[in-house]
């Protein structure tokens, strides 16, 4: 398994060995507007003029996603990149993970704790039949979407294109944020930089929320607006049952 955050550093060699190799290629991102990350994709563009994927035969691919409630076909956006790498998509699929509803410029309620426990639970046991039939190399595996699911999808990935991506509209209020790194040293993708007295956010962004989760002062904010304690919630309770 390879992390993406650093993708340009990978051992390219040692990659195309494990390609001959492998049966199946899987992704694993969080949605981001449904879609992929941007550093997703930059791989699977760079990938083909790294490494001859005509030379190592047609591959089955699988996809799978994180999202909050909707993906709106966020998880086959990757197919015409990964037929440019010879990787046949099979299984794509979303699962309902975590939820960014809590944030500032959402008017949401935001989900309880005990609501987010039982939609993990429910994703683990898809994730677990997924998992199944990728193993088992049976039926492809694609969510019919709705009409009105494919639209909502469509606008996601639009209204980023004129409004700018998320990593843009991240930033930290001076007044609250006390320096401690805990988004700095919690970002899977390094993509906050610590400048002489602030923050700044990149696009390798994955638009995880990991930062806004884990900060303990609710000093991020999302289109310079902050965090109404009690309001806008975090979700801390991954961070203690996961990843300590
Ligand atoms: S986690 Fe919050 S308080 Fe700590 S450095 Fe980041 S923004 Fe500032
Ligand atoms: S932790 Fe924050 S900066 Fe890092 S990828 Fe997630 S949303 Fe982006």
């Amino acid at each position: 398994m390879h992390s993406l955050d650093g993708w340009k550093d990978l051992d390219y060699d040692a990659i195309k060995e494990e390609l001959i190799e492998a049966d199946a290629v899987g992704i694993f991102h969080p949605i981001y507007s449904s879609d992929a990350p941007p550093i997703v994709r930059d791989f699977l563009i760079s990938l083909p003029r790294r490494i001859d994927m005509g030379s190592i035969g047609r591959k089955e691919a699988f996809v799978l996603t994180t999202m909050d409630v909707f993906s709106g076909t966020g998880c086959i956006q990757l197919q015409p990149l990964l037929e440019s790498c010879n990787l046949d998509l099979r299984v794509a699929r979303d699962f309902q993970v975590t939820s960014n509803l809590g944030i500032p410029i959402l008017t949401y309620n935001p989900v309880e704790t005990e609501k987010l426990r039982l939609r993990l639970d429910k994703s683990r046991e898809e994730l677990e039949k997924t998992c199944d039939v990728i193993i088992s190399r049976g039926k492809r595996i694609w969510i019919q979407w709705s009409l009105l699911g494919r639209f909502m999808g469509w606008g996601q990935r639009v209204g980023p294109k004129f409004e700018g991506r998320t990593y843009r509209y991240l930033g930290v209020d001076p007044k609250r944020c006390i320096m401690c790194m805990e988004c700095v040293d919690n970002c899977p993708t390094d993509a906050i930089t610590k400048t002489d007295d602030t923050l700044e956010w990149t696009d390798a962004c994955t638009d995880c929320f990991r930062c806004y989760n884990f900060c303990p002062t609710q000093a991020i904010t999302v289109k310079g607006r902050s965090a109404k304690p009690g309001r806008h919630r975090q979700h801390t309770f991954f961070k203690e049952e996961f990843l300590d």
